[in-house]
C-alpha cells in the first residue's frame, strides 16, 4: 500500500529526544516481543532487572505485561544521553511513536504527534511544504502500522448543504489536500477567542489517572494581552499544525463525513489557543518559538495521548448544525 504523508512531515527521522521513553506512559509489551527484550535485558547487565510489571486490566490477551519505570517515569530500558538501550526489540508502541496513521482503501496515511520535539521543529523548518505526498512506508520491513483500521470502511459522508452522500476516494483526496491549504491559510485570520466552555469539556475527557488539564485562570485576558498578537507572528506555523491535523485523522471515518474533520481540527486550534494563553499568561511574556513550541506540543501530548478520543470526536460531533 502507498503511503501518504505531508512533504514538511516527510524529513522527520526519530532524533532520539527520549521525550517519549520518559513521559511515564504505560508501554505494553507484546508477547512476540517478550523473549527477544528478555534477552536483551540479561545481556544488559549482570544483575537481574525488573524490566516487565503486570498489564493492567482489561489489557489484550497478546500483551505479556508493561514496562518497568524508574521513580521518575522514565523506562528501565532508557539510558540519559545514549537512548533506547533495547532499540531494535523494543515494543511495537514505541516503534510507532510518534506517528498517527490511518489505514483505509486509499493507502496508509500518515501524520505526526508534536509532542515529539522533533516532530515539532518540523513546523518551523523554512521550506516546509503542504502538500501530501506519497513517499516511503512508515515500517521498513511492510508491515503495516498501528492506527484506525478502515480499509473495510465506506468512504466519508460529502459536506456542504442538500442530501447527505458519500463521496468517491479520489474526492476525498482532493478535499484533504484543500483542506489542508484552508486550515493553513486560516490561521493568518483573527481566530475567535477561545472558548472556555470547549476547553473544559475536552479537558473532562481525559480519563482518570492521567495528569488533569485546567483552564487557565485568566484565559481571555491572557490571550488578549499575548496570544492574539503572538498567533499572527507565528500564523505560518500555527498554519501548519492546524493543517498536520487533517491528516490521518479518524474523525474522517467516524460517521458524520468531512465535516467532523473541520470540526475537530477547529478543536484543536481551540485547544492550542488555550496553551499559548496558559504559558504567555502564566510568564507573562510573549509567544516566541521556544513558547509555542511548548504549546504546540501540550495541545498534541492532550488530543492525541491523554484525551478520550471517541469523547473528542462527540464533543466536535456537537458543534455542527
Ligand atoms: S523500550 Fe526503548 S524506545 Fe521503548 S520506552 Fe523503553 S527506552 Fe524508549
Amino acid at each position: 500500500m502507498q503511503t501518504f504523508r505531508l512533504a514538511l512531515h516527510a524529513a522527520y527521522a526519530c532524533g532520539h529526544s527520549g521525550v517519549c521513553c520518559t513521559s511515564g506512559w504505560a508501554i505494553p509489551v507484546e508477547r512476540h516481543r517478550q523473549p527477544r527484550l528478555a534477552a536483551r535485558a540479561e545481556a544488559l547487565t549482570t544483575t537481574r532487572i525488573t524490566w516487565l510489571t503486570p498489564a493492567p486490566g482489561g489489557a489484550p490477551d497478546e500483551v505479556a505485561g508493561v514496562l518497568a519505570q524508574r521513580t521518575d517515569g522514565a523506562c528501565v530500558f532508557h539510558a540519559q544521553g545514549r537512548g533506547c538501550l533495547v532499540h531494535d526489540a523494543r515494543p511495537v508502541s514505541c516503534e510507532h511513536f510518534p506517528f498517527v496513521v490511518v489505514v483505509d482503501p486509499r493507502g496508509v496515511h500518515v501524520s505526526l504527534s508534536h509532542y515529539c520535539p522533533t516532530a515539532a521543529a518540523l513546523l518551523f523548518s523554512r521550506d516546509a511544504s503542504l502538500e501530501i505526498v506519497a513517499g516511503d512506508p512508515v515500517l521498513p520491513d511492510g508491515r503495516l502500522p498501528e492506527g484506525l483500521d478502515a480499509r473495510e470502511a465506506l468512504p466519508p459522508v460529502a459536506g456542504g448543504a442538500g442530501t447527505p452522500r458519500l463521496m468517491e476516494w479520489n474526492e476525498v483526496s482532493a478535499w484533504e489536500q484543500q483542506a489542508v491549504r484552508r486550515w493553513a491559510a486560516s490561521a493568518c485570520e483573527t481566530p475567535p477567542t477561545p472558548d472556555a466552555a470547549a476547553l473544559a469539556a475536552v479537558y473532562a475527557t481525559v480519563p482518570a489517572g492521567l495528569p488533569a488539564w485546567y483552564v487557565p485562570a485568566d484565559l481571555t485576558g491572557a490571550w488578549v494581552r499575548w496570544g492574539l498578537t503572538g498567533w499572527h507572528t507565528w500564523h505560518t506555523v500555527i498554519g501548519r499544525y492546524l493543517a498536520a491535523r487533517v491528516v490521518a485523522s479518524w474523525a474522517l471515518h467516524l460517521g458524520e463525513g468531512v465535516a467532523l474533520v473541520d470540526a475537530s481540527v477547529a478543536q484543536a486550534r481551540n485547544v492550542l489557543q488555550g496553551e499559548v494563553a496558559r504559558i504567555c499568561g502564566s510568564e507573562q511574556a510573549p509567544l516566541t518559538q521556544a513558547r509555542l513550541t511548548r504549546a504546540i506540543r501540550q495541545a498534541d501530548l492532550l488530543l492525541l495521548h491523554h484525551a478520550d478520543l471517541r469523547a473528542l470526536a462527540d464533543l466536535a460531533a456537537n458543534t455542527l448544525s
